[in-house]
Formats: structure tokens, C-alpha cells, sequence
């Protein structure tokens, strides 16, 4: 898998407990002990209160497209290959969202819809990186 030539994220201090659980293949997380508030992107403090009493939490990983596009060109030429895919903000059922991609459906507007149930599919790219990336429930 070294052969990834994509942008990895980094993880840091802040962001370190979510690839962890990503590479367990059990997402969390952060919530706001103070306001019950689940947040994404990972954080120092809570959005909505300013807590800094934030804990990871596991989460079912089940949601639906909040918005989405249809990527037909990029000038990235390390997308290109993928042209075209769906870049979707899917809501999960905790109230968070989280920029991703949708695979295992058609990039095609009859196919991939908001408000379409989702739920998380984790790619391990690297050996050290796992993206979470999201695909229409069956059924
Ligand atoms: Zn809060």
C-alpha cells in the first residue's frame, strides 16, 4: 500500500484519537460533557458551549447525506482517476457531520441523493491511515 499517492491527513494531538479508532475500525467521536454535544472535527473545545470537557465516544457510524456533489473533473492529477465520484457532508445519527465520500453507488444524480441513509466503510489506505468513507445502506 505504499503506492497511496493521495494527501494523508496528520494526525496530531488533538485528532489522534480518531484515526486510532479508525484503524480499529470502530469510529468515535468527540462529545461535550457539558452541553451532550457530539463534534467534528476533532477539537481542543466544544463549538457550542466552549467546554473543554470533551470525551471520545464510539458512534454507530449510520447517517444520511446532508449535502453532496458530483465530481466529473478535477485538476488534481491525483483524483483524476477517480472522476467522477461523490463528495458528500453525510450527518450522522449523533448530530455531527463529516466531509466524505460515497462509494459503492453510481456518481449520478438518480443515484446518490441528500437525505440518502449511509453508513461508514473503513478504507485503509496506508498501513498508519484509515479514512472513513461512507455507502448507501442496502435495503
Ligand atoms: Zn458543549
Amino acid at each position: 500500500m505504499t503506492d497511496y499517492t493521495k494527501p494523508l491527513p496528520k494526525s496530531d494531538p488533538v485528532t489522534a484519537p480518531f484515526w486510532d479508532s479508525l484503524r480499529r475500525k470502530a469510529v468515535e467521536v468527540q462529545c461535550c460533557e457539558d452541553c451532550n454535544q457530539f463534534l467534528f472535527y476533532p477539537r481542543a473545545h466544544c463549538p457550542a458551549c466552549g467546554s473543554r470537557a470533551l470525551t471520545w465516544k464510539p458512534v454507530s457510524g449510520r447517517g444520511t447525506i446532508y449535502t453532496m456533489t458530483i465530481v466529473e473533473k478535477t485538476g488534481n492529477r491525483n483524483f483524476k482517476q477517480d472522476c467522477p465520484y461523490v463528495v458528500a457532508l453525510v450527518e450522522l445519527e449523533e448530530g455531527c457531520r463529516m466531509m466524505s465520500n460515497i462509494i459503492d453507488v453510481t456518481p449520478a444524480p438518480q443515484d446518490v441523493r441528500i437525505g440518502m441513509p449511509v453508513e461508514i466503510v473503513y478504507d485503509a489506505v496506508t498501513d498508519d491511515v484509515t479514512l472513513p468513507k461512507f455507502r448507501p445502506v442496502a435495503g
